[in-house]
């Protein structure tokens, strides 16, 4: 099957600075793809480039199959939501919404008709004949969408579309534009420098870094077997710990002195060890069963609610935890405990 996007060794720059380097993405049909990364890495030049508002220097953008890198913005099969929702503010809903059908030849009957169903489709059936002043920033936000998905794109271009939402309004809407998306089966290209968020809403999401894509995955795929220290570190929070050469493709945790298989290491610099915070388990003692076990001592016990954030000061530096539930009585600062973890929930990244 020919995928919905292929973008093929895109690069773009700004007055000679590169802001996108040879990137390379597929989307698939009904495709839900979180662009993620920090600031100023070129999620939005991409975004603009797939939309065709910026021509870039070198590659190609082919949607269903046809090449559309030297086509307008309105001549390609896609449609975007930007951030600040962009309503016309002397416009009802219904004719913000109704706008685009009117446009491509629709009688006013038929893009009233397409405009209450797209309405329907976000929920706001009943607020057509509003002002969008007269709406919240959530309810605004689902006219936008609306109003993006009345033409039935084959892909939608959202960047950022959720960051005007306060926390809570934010997550409900999250949840719905996923259940919207599904719903549709529209591929949404989806920009965010969020990653709860990413890893919430998309099937794949692609982590980028100065101008380029360092991994691309499932979500859970991503955090359990990040392929780059930079991937580890923006996804989740991670524990690095120093390895040393071990011989045979093996490295030695400096920690706990264990052995781990270093399938792809060849000499140099040994590689850096990942261990997530809720690998970690505190024990009051040793019970040599045949995890890692650690001497460390408590420097900071955080409780955050759902789970416990525990400091623990070890012979390799600071580690952090993170337990469910409550902590331990015994948890106090000062107090010595053994840490300890699975040598199989240690990932290793290039140093
Ligand atoms: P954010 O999350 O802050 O929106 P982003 O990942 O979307 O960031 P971009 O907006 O794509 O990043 O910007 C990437 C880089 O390109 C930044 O260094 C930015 O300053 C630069 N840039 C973007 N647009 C232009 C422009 N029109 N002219 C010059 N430089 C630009």
């Amino acid at each position: 099957m020919t995928a919905l996007l292929e973008i093929v060794g895109l690069s773009k720059q700004f007055g000679g600075q590169v802001v996108l380097r040879d990137i390379d993405l597929v989307v698939e049909q009904g495709e839900f793809i979180a662009l993620l990364g920090p600031s100023g890495c070129g999620k939005t030049t991409l975004l603009r480039c797939i939309a065709g508002f910026l021509a870039a220097e070198t590659g190609r953008v082919c949607i269903a199959g046809e090449d559309v890198t030297d086509l307008p913005p309105y001549r390609r099969p896609l449609n975007t939501v930007f951030q600040n929702y962009a309503l016309f503010p002397h416009m009802s809903v219904a004719d913000n919404v109704a706008y685009g059908p009117r446009r491509r030849g629709a009688g006013r009957a038929e893009a009233g008709q397409l405009a209450m169903d797209a309405l329907a489709l976000v929920g706001m059936a009943d607020m057509g004949q509003r002002m969008p002043r007269q709406l919240s920033g959530g309810q605004q936000q689902r006219v936008a969408l609306a109003r993006a998905v009345v033409n039935k794109p084959k892909l939608l271009l959202l960047d950022e579309p959720l960051s005007a939402l306060d926390l809570k309004l934010r997550k409900r809407v999250q949840i719905e534009l996923k259940q919207l998306q599904e719903k549709l089966g529209i591929a949404f290209v989806f920009v965010t420098h969020d990653q709860e968020e990413a890893l919430t809403m998309a099937d794949r999401v692609v982590v980028m870094n100065a101008g380029r894509i360092e991994q691309a995955g499932r979500g859970q795929d991503i955090y359990r077997s990040p392929s780059t220290r930079f991937v580890a570190d923006f996804i989740g929070e991670a524990n690095f710990l120093r390895t040393t050469a071990a011989g045979g493709g093996r490295v030695a945790l400096a920690l706990g002195a264990v052995e781990l298989p270093a399938p792809g290491y060849a000499g140099g610099a040994a590689p850096v060890a990942v261990l997530r915070p809720e690998h970690i388990a505190i024990r009051s003692q040793a019970l040599a069963d045949g995890r890692v076990e650690v001497p460390a001592k408590v420097q900071s016990v955080t409780h955050v609610g759902s789970h416990v954030l525990v400091a623990l000061d070890t012979a390799e530096g600071v580690l952090h935890c993170r337990i469910g539930g409550t902590a331990p009585v015994d948890l106090v600062r000062g107090a010595s405990i053994v840490a300890s973890f699975d040598a199989a929930d240690v990932h290793l990244v290039a140093g």
